[in-house]
């Protein structure tokens, strides 16, 4: 007879390989359907928004839940966590206002301590004091003078390599450094299809799509869902749609009508000349889809550079952001966005786009004239469910019996949504009672950093990138 498992989960994204480790952490066994080679292979990831402050226009309700979350995860795969600050400003022509963004700022370090509170674990962005520092004009005047450290220990050494290249003369005073660090999505995926493929309390069927998914739970059988995929139909108690913007299709397949966007977005790989010490991510804010979007520069190992432009000519896309229709859960990105998606993008319009994202950068940083395109995009779509596009918050739904969804729109709520789907199969007595919960997850724990570095450098080389994309700017002890 074929086996019933208790619970299948769809999609290896970053949602679906933490739901399937948690689970495993506590002896629950389950299935993982991935439809690529390998997992955390969607949309990109390059910033944990420990705070949220890249996003001036959302909730101070939304930053403090991204703070927490972020930390979370965090803990749980420190190796991906590239402990580098970001310099965080609003240039001269810009809306947004300075004082809005330090109170912010003073509001999530009163929210940092009680964390630490909560949890003295939870102290991972330096200490409350040093979650975030504030420049003026003055302090930038001095530091520019300061020499250029190779790896800066302080916020203020940071700043002073960063101020060296920027043009302050276009930015508001003061301009902040934020304990937002940087998250690498290839060390991340290593670690955990590592510590999947380790534990006997996961089928991880990568190579695999779910072509459909059967309800049988008024059928009286001794399982609620058969997933379909083109070999084979796997029987589950417990359906986990961690689909990603794809979560439609498997809502379609059982006639739910949920109101979602989906959002397709890019990142560029650029190559810069070699500069005597490093600097911290930066930031430009400027209002999202305008020629003057926020500029988000991140920098990686050995001179690679990402770029983020949200302008229609850089990251956003003319079409890029669609609405599900009454009759159809599954929203459509037009043809030029789908073969993009399946099929990769054109080498003119790489070019194209990296030239236009480094000229947007050059803007404030007059020297990054001269880096050049350093590799394929980053790029993916994700969903937002709803219909509010500046939400940047998502979690999990629950919209019938023995199914979930999950619904991130950060990386950062993955563990939460994990957590609470745990919380449900509980509660419909799928799994027993979980009598002891901890947060440490000793599967991802036993994966040694060699073999972490080992995979994400094959992983990054395997999808087309630069393996110098797989390593940490600031690397862990
Ligand atoms: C350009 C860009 C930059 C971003 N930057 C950041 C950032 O800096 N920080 C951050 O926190 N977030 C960032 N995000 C958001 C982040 O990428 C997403 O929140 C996250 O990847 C979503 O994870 P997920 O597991 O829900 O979905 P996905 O990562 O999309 O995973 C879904 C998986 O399901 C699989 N799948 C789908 N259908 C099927 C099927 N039928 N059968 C089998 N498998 C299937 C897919 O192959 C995929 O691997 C960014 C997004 C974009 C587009």
């Amino acid at each position: 007879m074929d086996r019933i498992y208790n619970i299948g989960i769809i999609g290896g994204g970053v949602s679906g390989v933490v739901t399937a480790l948690e689970l495993a952490k506590y002896g629950i066994e389950s299935i993982l359907f991935e439809h690529k080679e390998s997992v955390v292979n969607g949309p990109p990831f390059c910033h944990l928004h420990a705070g949220g402050n890249l996003y001036p226009d959302i909730s101070d309700e939304q930053c403090k839940i991204l703070l927490k979350q972020s930390i979370d995860m965090a803990r749980l795969f420190p190796n991906s966590i590239d402990e580098r600050p970001t310099f965080i400003s609003v240039p001269k022509s810009e809306k947004y206002k300075v004082d809005k963004i330090r109170n912010r700022l003073d509001m999530l370090v009163e929210h940092y301590k009680g964390l630490i509170d909560e949890d003295p674990a939870n102290e991972i962005l330096g200490t409350p004091k040093e979650y975030y520092k504030t420049y003026t004009k003055k302090d930038l005047i001095e530091l520019a003078e300061y020499p250029t450290f190779n790896r800066p220990n302080s916020l203020d050494k940071w700043m002073s390599n960063a101020i060296k290249l920027i043009d302050y003369e276009k930015l508001k005073t003061p301009v902040f450094l934020v304990q937002e660090y940087g998250w690498n999505l290839f060390r991340l995926g290593a670690q955990a299809q590592l510590a999947l493929t380790k534990t006997e309390k996961c089928n991880l069927k990568m190579n695999t799509k779910v072509t459909s998914i059967k309800d049988v739970r008024s059928q009286n059988l001794d399982y609620n869902w058969e997933i379909c995929t083109e070999e084979k139909v796997y029987k589950v108690n417990y359906l986990v749609n961690s689909c990603g913007f794809k979560t439609g299709d498997m809502d379609e397949s059982l006639l739910l009508n949920t109101e979602r966007l989906i959002e397709f977005k890019a990142a560029y790989i650029s190559k810069w000349h070699h500069l005597p010490g490093l600097i911290p991510e930066l930031i430009f804010h400027g209002e999202r889809g305008t020629p003057n979007g926020m500029a988000q520069l991140t920098p990686y190992c050995e001179d690679y550079y990402q770029i983020h432009g949200m302008t229609t000519d850089i990251t956003l896309f003319k079409d890029g952001l669609v609405q599900s229709k009454d009759n159809e859960t599954q929203p459509e990105f037009n043809e030029d966005i789908n073969q993009k998606l399946s099929h990769g993008w054109y080498k003119d319009e790489i070019k194209t786009r990296t030239k236009n994202a480094i000229a947007f950068v050059t803007k404030f940083v007059p020297k990054f004239e001269s880096a050049t395109v350093g590799g394929p995009p980053l790029f993916g779509a994700q969903q937002i469910h709803g219909n509010d596009p500046k939400r940047r918050v998502g979690e999990v739904s629950f919209p019938c019996k023995s199914y979930a969804r999950s619904e991130i729109i950060k990386a950062s709520s993955a563990l939460a949504v994990a957590n609470k789907i745990i919380t449900k199969i509980q509660e419909e007595e799928i799994i027993p009672l979980i009598q002891k919960k901890i947060n440490r997850n000793f599967l991802l724990e036993r994966i040694s950093k060699k073999e972490i570095d080992k995979l994400a450098s094959e992983l990054a080389v395997q999808r087309g990138y630069p393996k110098a994309l797989s390593r940490l700017v600031i690397e862990r002890e």
